[in-house]
């Protein structure tokens, strides 16, 4: 078994995270696996060196060690890249320069039928980019990429139906009827980052070997994503265990804002490791 916890570095780590990284270590631990790290570092303008050391820092006083060096996202460019240009080749991807307000604006246009759809990504892409024909030439550099979703299930030799396995659920199937009405063109390389999480997390995966995937059940609906995508890059899928979400007592998730949680407010108060783990129910 390899797992990992895959934190970014754009606030402090809260309880929730402590659950999701001590879960993982334990789980690791257990089975005499491998554990690891990532930081997810893609967002540049939110990611901060001191974030990421406070990252080290929390995690060594909970008692989680890591078996190799962490891997980090802003180092992984060559292999996005790659990944991009052989989606490019195989005229799965377009460019999209349209807006957040652009989309919003197209998917609330009048129009028959039912309201928006909200996929794992927010709005699902009205498509208003998206070519007849594969775009030829060079990938261009001043445009989000988006995966053309019809054309990505065509390429594949069975399309229709995806699965994985969930530790919770069983076996989960994703329909390509779903992925393309409800998850739709996602992007696969922003404008300002030759990547996306999604693409960085599904190559990640792979390079770091992972075999079960131990993270919230708030990113369950990505991993429909994920799936085709390990399909397309001819990448493994491995197993998944989405667990549950540490909530405040209003029953709202965590959130990084939710500084009062950070664990580092909990050291400075003088708890000890255990009364975290207590803290998260381990
Ligand atoms: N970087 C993501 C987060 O901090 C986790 C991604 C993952 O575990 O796949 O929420």
């Amino acid at each position: 078994m390899r797992t990992r916890f895959a934190p970014s570095p754009t606030g402090p780590l809260h309880l929730g995270h402590a659950y999701s990284a001590l879960l993982a270590h334990d789980m690791a631990r257990a089975a005499g696996g491998t554990f690891l790290l990532r930081i997810e570092d893609i967002d540049q303008s939110r990611a901060r060196p001191e974030w990421e050391a406070q990252i080290y820092d929390d995690l060594a006083w909970l008692g989680v060690t890591w078996d190799a060096p962490p891997m980090r996202q802003s180092d992984r460019l060559p292999s996005y890249r790659a990944a991009l240009s052989d989606l490019w080749t195989k005229g799965l991807l377009y460019p999209c320069t349209c807006t957040r307000r652009d989309i919003t604006a197209a998917v609330s246009a009048p129009q028959e039928g039912a309201g928006p759809i909200y996929g794992p990504d927010g709005l699902v892409y009205p498509g208003t980019c998206r070519p007849d024909t594969p775009p030829s030439g060079p990938i261009p550099e001043d445009a989000a990429l988006r995966l053309n979703m019809r054309a990505a299930l065509a390429h594949l030799a069975t399309p229709d139906r995806f699965t994985f396995e969930d530790e919770t659920c069983g076996q989960v199937l994703v329909s390509a009827d779903e992925l393309i009405s409800e998850v739709g063109d996602i992007v696969l390389s922003r404008r300002d980052f030759p990547g996306s999480y999604h693409l960085s997390v599904v190559l990640d995966d792979a390079a770091q070997g992972i075999t079960h995937v131990i993270r919230g059940e708030d990113l369950f609906e990505a991993t429909k994503i994920h799936v085709i995508l390990q399909r397309l890059l001819g990448l493994p899928t491995p197993a998944y265990h989405h667990h549950r979400l540490i909530r405040d007592d209003t029953g709202k998730r965590l959130a990084k804002r939710d500084d009062a949680r950070a664990i580092a407010k909990y050291r400075a108060d003088g708890a000890t490791p255990e009364d975290i783990r207590r803290l998260v129910g381990l």
